[in-house]
C-alpha cells in the first residue's frame, strides 16, 4: 500500500459532507467558503507518540483525542467547528491501526459536522498534527483577556479523572485498579465543550480549556487580563470515582496541575449569572476574579494550597 491507496482506503470514507466544501481530499490546495459575516477561528496542536500518548495507546481513542483537543481550542473561543486537517507521520503503514485512527477520528467528526478536507502523510516517528477552522460572528469571539475584578469563575463538567488515569498508566496499578476504565475512558475521550463555548458568547468575558491544568491556564487568564483569582478547592467539581482517591498524596495534584481535563474555565460578570441558566452543561462557580494579581487557593479551613508545579511545560 503507498501513500495514495492509504489516503483513498482511509481518509476519503468519510461521512461528514458539506456544502461549504468546494475541493476536499485529492488535490493541491483544499477550497473552502467560509459564510458571510463570520470570522474564522483556526486552532493547531500535535500529539506526539512517547510524549502527548503512550505507543500502545488504542489507535481508535488517538484518533478520537487529536480531533478531540483541537475541537476544545475552539469551543474555548466559542467557535463552531466546520473544517479539519490532519498530518501524519508513521513509522510504517499498519492497516488494521489506521483503519482504527480514522474510525476514532471520524466517530467525533461526524459528531459536529467537521469535515476532514486535506493533510499530509509522511514517513517518520509517529505523531499527528491536526488543524482544525471554525466560525464565530466578529466581537463574539471568548478571549483569555477579558476577565474583571468581581468576575465569578467557573468550570465545566468535573477535574482531574485525566490526571488520575495517567498516574494509573505511569504505575502497576492500573491493571488492577476498579475504575480503571471510567478514568481510562477520560483520559481518551475527552469531551469538547462545542455547545457550552458557542452558548457563552456574549456571557463570558473570558475563557479558556483546560489542557496543562487548572492553575496553569486559569493562570493565563490571569496574566491577559491583568487580574488575579482566589480558588475555592472544595468547590472544584470531581467525580464520584475520584473522590474516592482522596487520601491519594498527589490528589490535588491531579486535580489542579496535571491537565488533560479539557473542561472549559470561564469567567462571568455577576449581572449575567442569570444568563448562565441556558447552558446545556454542568458549570460550577469554583472561585472570584481579584484586582490583586496572582491566584491564591484556598481550602475549606481558608489554608492556602501550594502546588509543587502549577501545570504542565514541555521544556520544563
Ligand atoms: P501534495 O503533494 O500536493 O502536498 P499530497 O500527495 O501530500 O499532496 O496529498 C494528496 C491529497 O491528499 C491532498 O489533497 C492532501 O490534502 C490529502 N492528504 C494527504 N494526507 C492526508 C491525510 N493524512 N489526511 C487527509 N488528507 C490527506
Ligand atoms: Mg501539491
Amino acid at each position: 500500500m503507498n501513500e495514495f491507496d492509504l489516503i483513498k482506503e482511509f481518509f476519503l470514507t468519510q461521512k461528514v459532507k458539506r456544502r461549504d466544501v468546494v475541493i476536499g481530499i485529492g488535490d493541491d490546495c483544499a477550497i473552502l467558503t467560509p459564510p458571510a459575516n463570520q470570522q474564522l477561528a483556526i486552532s493547531t496542536d500535535t500529539l506526539v507518540s512517547g510524549v502527548h500518548f503512550y505507543p500502545d495507546m488504542p489507535a481508535i481513542d488517538l484518533g478520537y483525542k487529536a480531533l478531540a483537543v483541537n475541537l476544545s481550542d475552539l469551543a474555548a473561543a466559542g467557535a463552531e467547528p466546520a473544517w479539519a486537517t490532519l498530518a501524519l507521520t508513521l513509522p510504517a503503514i499498519d492497516e488494521t491501526w489506521l483503519h482504527d485512527l480514522s474510525q476514532g477520528l471520524f466517530t467525533l467528526a461526524e459528531q459536529y459536522q467537521v469535515a476532514l478536507v486535506g493533510g499530509d502523510t509522511t514517513h517518520g516517528p509517529l505523531a499527528l498534527t491536526l488543524q482544525v477552522q471554525g466560525f464565530v460572528p466578529p466581537h463574539e469571539v471568548l478571549t483569555r483577556a477579558g476577565a474583571q475584578p468581581g468576575d465569578d469563575i467557573y468550570v465545566t463538567g468535573t477535574l482531574g479523572d485525566a490526571a488520575f488515569a495517567l498516574s494509573l498508566l505511569q504505575t502497576q496499578t492500573h491493571t488492577s485498579h476498579p475504575e480503571r476504565h471510567y478514568f481510562l475512558s477520560r483520559l481518551y475521550r475527552p469531551t469538547p465543550r462545542i455547545q457550552a463555548g458557542i452558548a457563552l458568547r456574549g456571557i463570558a468575558s473570558a475563557a479558556i480549556d483546560i489542557s496543562d491544568g487548572l492553575a496553569a491556564d486559569l493562570s493565563h487568564i490571569l496574566t491577559s487580563s491583568k487580574v488575579g483569582a482566589t480558588l475555592f478547592s472544595e468547590k472544584i467539581p470531581l467525580s464520584a470515582a475520584l473522590q474516592k482517591e482522596k487520601s491519594n498524596t498527589h490528589f490535588w495534584q491531579y486535580i489542579l496541575a496535571t491537565g488533560e481535563d479539557y473542561e472549559l474555565c470561564f469567567t462571568v460578570p455577576p449581572t449575567k449569572k442569570s444568563q448562565l441558566a441556558a447552558l446545556n452543561c454542568p458549570i460550577t462557580h469554583i472561585g472570584t476574579i481579584t484586582e490583586a494579581q496572582g491566584l491564591i487557593i484556598l481550602n475549606n479551613a481558608g489554608k492556602e494550597i501550594k502546588l509543587s508545579q502549577k501545570g504542565y511545560d514541555h521544556f520544563e
